[in-house]
């Protein structure tokens, strides 16, 4: 289990996370991969292929909470792992997502 794994909540909580997540987005087809970090990133997520990643890891102390958490794809979520957002995207990509993802409504 990786570090941290106790913050995750059970299962239902994962879950329900996914869903608010699928739901704010959308689902399939209109729901990007927000990180892209992965350089064959799928860019199309599903409740089966949608990982919940965070925008302050929680090597950080970033948690599972509405304002931290965002969509990726296992592949970016995996990538990443607990870097800081700045250490695997360009300023101006964190600030373009950051600018999405207030325009989702989950900042
Ligand atoms: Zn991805």
């Amino acid at each position: 289990m990786r570090a941290g794994g106790e913050l995750r909540g059970s299962a239902s909580d994962r879950r329900a996370r996914k869903m608010k997540l699928l739901l704010k987005f959308g689902t399939g087809i209109t729901c990007p991969c927000l990180l892209r970090i992965h350089p064959c990133c799928e860019r199309q997520l599903s409740f089966g292929t949608l990982t919940v990643d965070r925008l302050i890891p929680g090597s950080a102390g970033g948690r599972y909470v509405w304002g931290n958490i965002l969509p990726a794809c296992i592949r970016c979520n995996e990538r990443r792992r607990d870097k800081p957002l700045r250490h695997v995207m360009s300023s101006r990509r964190v600030k373009t997502l950051m600018a999405r993802m207030e325009k989702a409504g989950a900042l």
